[in-house]
């Protein structure tokens, strides 16, 4: 077995970022606030562009987390989110004690399908109780069917927590994912598009709430010169030191969005004979994803072979793989909960994969790849 690694989706760092830590220490800024995390603030603003003011964090969780708390999402209540996720969409509406109703994917983009979301909203709105927040994701990169959701959100007035934490540098028709929400989410784990070794964003059109969401996420100190407090704080500020790391990313975000890009390429040119194999892709041009994974189904109808198997051929020669999320809904943690849907989020989860994507992988990652997924499908 080749004893390098071809991991799915591993940090790639710039050059830069040292350049930034290094000025932390040097000023002693090694704290959660400082120069480093104004600035990533501000690149991050500048990227995604549309008024938006951003609140650099700990986590994406946590900016979930901290989004519905400013959604005035509280215990016994209802909010629904994508089922097909990866568990952080859902874990900080348990955190709040309220209830999470699950909504299936449709079959263009993987994600939260409006006709389940409509359903969803009229059963709950028949039982006298109006959901509180609707969160859909744009997961792998790939954005929702933004006008079709915000629609159904406008109709029923009900706020939108955007998922947005794979799909920085992703856009539809022009406008950044990020953006879509009346709150959004973004993420810099080490497994994302840029990171900060941990981290994430929320984003908001209004000043006010990202004042809230740094109140908040620094223990919630009123105006006192002693510590006073009239609300629960958090812990949830990004340090300073990760905050360099991202300024650094920062400067290759487009440029690791194009690798990634490529890679999304490499992996429809290398499947297109191979018929039983489906690469996902965007559904038309009004849909642009930064391809955080690339993803792939099989039909094994076709001539048996499953992803499971390729998955195991791929590890066999030290290449990582993934089934695609397994939706919350069948989620032991998550199964007592409502669901509206079909099976589309279980079908991709029992026939997908996700194949390694990094913006660093080389040539003969590339060739690698190859060699075992031909050598898998000529058998
Ligand atoms: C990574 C991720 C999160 C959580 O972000 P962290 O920074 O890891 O807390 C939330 N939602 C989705 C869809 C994610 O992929």
């Amino acid at each position: 077995m080749n004893t390098t690694k071809i991991w799915l989706s591993s940090p790639h760092m710039g050059g830069t970022e040292q350049i930034y830590v290094n000025e932390a220490f040097e000023t002693n800024w090694v704290a959660p606030l400082g120069p480093n995390v104004t600035g990533f603030e501000n690149d991050l603003q500048k990227f995604i562009g549309n008024n938006s003011h951003v609140a650099a964090l700990s986590s994406g969780t946590a900016a979930l987390h901290l989004g519905l708390i400013l959604l005035d999402v509280k215990a016994g209540d209802e909010v629904i989110c994508q089922s097909f996720t990866f568990s952080a969409s859902a874990n900080p509406i348990l955190y709040l004690g309220a209830t999470p109703i699950f909504v299936d994917s449709e079959t263009e983009t993987w994600n939260m399908c409006p006709i389940a979301l409509e359903e969803a909203i009229l059963d709950s709105v028949s039982k006298g109780k109006k959901p509180k927040a609707i969160i859909p994701v744009h997961l792998y990169g790939m954005p929702y069917k933004v006008d079709e959701i915000r629609k159904i959100a406008n109709h029923y007035e009900i706020p939108i927590l955007e998922d947005s934490a794979e799909a920085l540098g992703s856009h539809y028709k022009g406008t950044m994912c990020g953006t879509f929400g009346d709150i959004s989410a973004l993420s810099f784990n080490g497994n994302k598009i840029i990171t900060t070794s941990g981290g994430g964003a929320l984003v908001s059109k209004k000043e006010t709430i990202k004042e809230k969401a740094i109140f908040l996420a620094t223990q919630a100190r009123d105006a006192a010169p002693h510590y006073q407090h009239s609300h629960v704080g958090y812990n949830y500020r990004l340090s300073n030191i990760s905050a360099g790391i991202g300024r650094g990313q920062m400067e290759v975000l487009q440029k690791h969005i194009n690798l990634r890009r490529e890679m999304h390429d490499f992996y429809m040119n290398l499947f297109k004979n191979i018929k039983e194999v489906i690469v996902f892709q965007e559904p038309n041009s009004d849909y642009y994803s930064n391809h955080w994974l690339s993803c792939i189904t099989i039909n094994s109808s076709e001539n048996g072979k499953t992803s499971e198997q390729l998955r195991l051929a791929l590890e066999n020669d030290n290449i990582e793989s993934r089934p695609l999320w397994k939706p919350m809904h069948l989620q032991p943690i998550f199964e007592k909960y409502p669901y509206y849907g079909n099976t589309v989020s279980e079908n991709l989860f029992n026939n997908g994969l996700c194949l390694p994507s990094g913006s660093n992988l080389n040539n003969d990652d590339k060739q690698r790849i190859i060699e075992t997924v031909s050598r898998f499908f000529m058998k």
